[in-house]
């Protein structure tokens, strides 16, 4: 009976891990998932180092590659004090270690957060510390190779930053951190993939991750601005490039130019208008999303930048940002001391209810639904719930907004106020424990089609059980990933913003 049993569960690992691609190995099956590599002409426009194109059968790293990935694995960690704490003091407990949904969804051990850091952290050992020196293997310890650098391309690509084991580690090991280290160090030698840098070069050279240029932003908000006049009779003015304007708002180029998301910038310009707020637009600052968080910090800096740079230039007292995950987890975390202090601009005061946002007086930088939110409480909204009554909305929470800025209140606060059929999900698939949509962190690419749904069968599932025909999000890769992610595991749900449903419920 017990081989019978083993017998079962083999035949069903073996299912859940069998691919077609040729190279899997089904002993780590997380192998079948690797991203394209990047190209010479997007390594160019971001001034990548050793930008050339290559493959993982004709890598064409530079001779001294070893050194330069080493020297920089050593600069990482005296400059970030976390980083070299998160590798120093790792108890291998394995609490983390089913809590990734990329270990989840292909079973590879490797993609447990414990063993991804590890891929790094044994390198680190053998040429940072004096028993990795001296004793090599013996403590864990391993030399920098080919095939040890094939590993980190594989897995710290198959890691969204979503920092989910974070929550569950004693320690408060941020595994999110290991990768962005991991990826800057394969990014000193030219190992770098070709979706993220696809997604750089665009908004170097054009400024955004889409590629719309200025001509055409300003085409989509007069489209919005017309599609408004449509809809409810009323003129509304979306503003870009407006000097002097109080507030500039930044928001992802996917809300202007993608779909499901343009429902949600219809929103935010009907909310706008409503209230009477003095906002513009920017054409430089035409993306709230920074994929250099993907890439190497220094790409992240110059990325927010040009936020920085066109508040200064336009002369507004703070900023507001719109609906987005990752675009947070830079601007609430690491923007102040990045590109700060932000101290020329004001501490953002809501010109409508003249409530003082405290928690953004160092960012300077307010979250659309604390903007919202703050309107509800003082009554200066006129709502109409009963226009969602065609919707059973649920709220499934993304990573960056819910763990790195805690926020998971407001959202809620309005969904409830704008809609009459709210439903809340599973709290252990969502809120702080959130899982990841599976396309975050420059993952949301087709390479990765299989790896995504998989990895996204979690929060499926959880939407699934609520009932829900509406998924709220307030991320712009969620609102990408979630209706692919319907289809796959066949749950019948529409996805948007929490600001369409805004959009829906206001009376202009
Ligand atoms: S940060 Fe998220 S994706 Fe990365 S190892 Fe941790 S749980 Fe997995
Ligand atoms: S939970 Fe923390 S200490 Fe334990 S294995 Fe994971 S990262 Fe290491």
């Amino acid at each position: 009976m017990k081989a019978e049993a083993e017998t079962k569960a083999e035949t069903k690992r073996f299912e859940l891990t069998a691919f077609e691609s040729t190279k899997t190995d089904f002993t780590f099956p997380g192998q079948a998932y690797k991203c394209y590599s990047s190209e010479k002409k997007d390594t160019d426009v971001c001034r990548l180092p050793f930008s050339r194109d290559w493959t993982m059968e004709d890598w064409r790293l530079p001779p001294n590659w070893k050194e330069i990935a080493i020297r920089r694995m050593g600069e990482l960690a005296k400059k970030y004090r976390s980083f070299q704490l998160f590798l120093d003091i790792c108890a291998n407990c394995g609490a983390c270690g089913d809590k990734c949904q990329y270990y989840l969804a292909t079973l590879d051990p490797k993609n447990m957060p414990v063993k991804r850091a590890e891929l790094l952290r044994s390198v680190y050992r053998r040429y940072y510390t004096l028993g990795g020196r001296l004793f090599g293997s013996l403590v864990g310890a391993q030399e920098l190779t080919r095939e040890a650098l094939e590993e980190w391309y594989t897995y710290f690509y198959q890691c969204s930053e979503c920092r989910r084991c974070s929550l569950f580690c004693p320690y408060g090991i941020d595994t999110a951190e290991i990768t962005a280290m991991a990826r800057d160090i394969m990014a000193s030698i030219g190992v770098t993939t070709k979706y993220i840098t696809e997604v750089q070069a665009k908004v170097h050279a054009i400024g955004n991750n889409l590629g719309v240029p200025p001509a055409a932003m300003m085409n989509s908000c007069r489209f919005a601005e017309e599609e408004i006049k449509d809809e409810t009779g009323v003129d509304v003015k979306v503003p870009v490039n407006k000097r002097g304007a109080e507030v500039l708002f930044v928001t992802p180029s996917a809300d202007y130019f993608g779909d499901p998301h343009w429902y949600t910038f219809i929103g935010y310009a009907k909310l706008f208008h409503h209230v009477g707020l003095d906002y513009t637009m920017s054409t430089y600052a035409s993306e709230g999303g920074n994929f250099g968080l993907f890439l190497t910090y220094g790409e992240m800096k110059k990325t927010n930048r040009r936020i920085v740079d066109e508040a200064r230039r336009l002369g507004v007292k703070w900023i507001l940002g719109g609906e987005c995950g990752h675009m947070w987890r830079v601007l609430h975390s690491f923007m102040d001391t990045m590109n700060g202090p932000m101290d020329f601009l004001e501490e953002p005061v809501s010109p409508v209810t003249g409530t003082y946002f405290k928690n953004a007086a160092g960012s300077r930088m307010v979250h659309v639904c604390e903007f919202t939110a703050d309107l509800i409480k003082h009554g200066k909204l006129k709502l109409d719930p009963g226009k969602n009554d065609q919707f059973r909305v649920t709220m499934s929470d993304s990573c960056n907004p819910a763990r790195a800025m805690g926020l998971i209140e407001e959202p809620r606060y309005i969904l409830r106020r704008v809609c009459n059929k709210y439903v809340e999900m599973n709290p252990e698939f969502n809120r702080e424990r959130t899982y990841c949509c599976g396309g975050g962190a420059g993952l949301l690419t087709d390479e990765l089609m299989e790896l995504r749904m998989r990895a996204g069968g979690p929060k499926a599932e959880a939407v699934r059980a609520t009932g829900a025909n509406f998924v709220a999000l307030i991320c712009a890769i969620c609102k990408a990933n979630y209706p692919l992610l319907m289809d796959y595991w066949g749950v019948p749900a529409r996805i948007g913003g929490v600001h369409e449903l805004v959009g829906n419920a206001l009376i202009l």
